[in-house]
């Protein structure tokens, strides 16, 4: 991450609250309030008591049944439900739009369809946006053939929530027509401008782009020399980067924020947040198609060609430590709602395509985290065969099918030493 400061505006609209980034993100992202508040009707069905009792179950013969000399039959009472999966979903589940042929599977697998009969819980933590949640969820449901809750995702702008007290007027980028307007409202923040509104308000600003006649109905008609834009959000990839690039110049190039208006000192523009940091995505094309991490490095060294300053951004998102935070506690209260499990889980599996977000997050989040992150690289997004990854999975296999396997042979492993040793059959090393 290049952006070391967070700045937020006084009430007199001048920059000068800094805070370190890494502060203001633990702050703002993991003591702040619980962010997903899924609809009561989204919830999936909880299946509560009955994972709670195998469980018990299960404790109870692993105890019991593992006397020195009998070996332990792959049955459901040999397994604890003390881990969780967390999934990466372009590349890993859905790709150009259509599930991978084994995500169906694998997901069926998770939901008590496997040898040990039981059901892991698990939650989804993609960097793609440009819906709400529960939209994306929806389409999620469809698509992989289980009932996907917003309580057990999270995506690149979800963390932007925390966030919607400290601005009063922000400028919204990224997405199809007014839908990251929506969002944004939807999240609780108060004046929502887009690239559409300021156009709309002065078309002079985009030489080349003239809004269609839905795009000019859409967008609201503000007068902006009045108004003092506090911030920059690029929720969702750039539909226009020409246009949406020229407008972000402006307002960082402005005096506090107001269009129309030249910094002598370019120190006074918004602070822009982008809602991820994928330099490319694995879409429907054969090879990788840029994303919303190109769009910032592009910014950052036009900013610095046009001013001689340098651009400071700050990134959400994988491979953001705050994401990982943020993941934990989903996950913590998604298997509280649904399973009846009040503890964390011993081992997260995290499976994921792009080493530089997924793997990469993982592995730094294992290091300080209570409990352990197990990395898993899939190779059916982004990963290109006979490379090394910059970032090294505990793992690498072919699809998310051979990931959730993985995991759960681990697993199994691990919690048939543990009954043997618990009952003298083999002992520490
Ligand atoms: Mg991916």
């Amino acid at each position: 991450m290049s952006g070391p400061f967070l700045v937020a505006p006084s009430e007199g609209g001048r920059f000068v609250r800094r805070l370190s980034s890494v502060t203001a993100t633990r702050e703002s992202i993991s003591l702040g309030p619980t962010v997903v508040a899924p609809p009561k009707h989204l919830m999936a069905p909880s299946a509560a008591s009955e994972v709670a009792a195998a469980m018990e179950v299960a404790r109870h013969e692993i105890e019991s049944a593992a006397t020195p000399g009998t070996p332990i039959t792959p049955d459901e009472s040999a397994v604890s439900s003390d881990y969780a999966y967390a999934f990466d979903i372009d590349g890993v589940l859905i790709r150009g739009g259509r599930p991978i042929p084994e995500a169906v599977e694998a997901m069926k697998m998770l939901n008590g369809d496997n040898e040990y009969g039981i059901k892991v819980p698990y939650i989804f933590v993609t960097n793609g946006g440009g819906k709400t949640e529960a939209e994306r969820c929806l389409q999620l449901s469809q698509q992989l053939e289980i009932e996907v809750s917003p309580g057990q995702f999270i995506c690149g702008h979800t963390p932007m929530r925390e966030m919607a007290d400290l601005y009063k007027t922000v400028l919204v980028v990224g997405g199809e027509g007014e839908k990251c307007r929506h969002v944004a409202e939807g999240y609780g923040f108060k004046d929502v401008v887009t690239p559409g509104d300021i156009i709309k308000d002065n078309q002079d600003t985009t030489p080349f782009r003239k809004l269609t006649d839905s795009e000019y109905a859409a967008s609201r008609a503000r007068v902006f020399s009045d108004i003092e834009i506090e911030a920059i959000f690029v929720f969702a990839d750039s539909r226009d980067w020409a246009s949406d690039t020229q407008i972000i110049l402006d307002l960082l190039m402005s005096k506090n924020g107001r269009l129309g208006t030249r910094s002598e000192t370019f120190d006074e523009g918004p602070p822009v947040f982008f809602s991820h940091n994928d330099v490319v995505w694995s879409a429907s094309h054969d090879l990788t198609r840029i994303g919303m991490g190109a769009l910032r490095v592009s910014l950052e060294s036009m900013y610095q060609a046009i001013t001689g300053k340098e651009l400071k951004t700050t990134a959400f998102g994988k491979p953001q430590m705050g994401t990982f935070q943020f993941a934990t506690r989903l996950l913590q209260q998604w298997r509280k709602d649904t399973h009846g499990i009040d503890a964390p889980p011993s081992t997260v599996y995290f499976v994921g395509d792009t080493p530089e977000s997924d793997i990469r997050g993982t592995n730094e989040y294992n290091k300080t985290a209570d409990n352990q992150w197990y990395s898993i690289l899939v190779e059916t997004g982004v990963f290109q065969e006979g490379t090394t990854p910059r970032f090294q999975p505990k793992a690498t296999v072919n699809t998310v099918l051979d990931a959730v396997k993985h995991g759960m042979e681990r697993e199994y492993r691990k919690a048939l030493k543990a009954s043997m040793q618990a009952t003298g059959v083999i002992t520490d090393e």
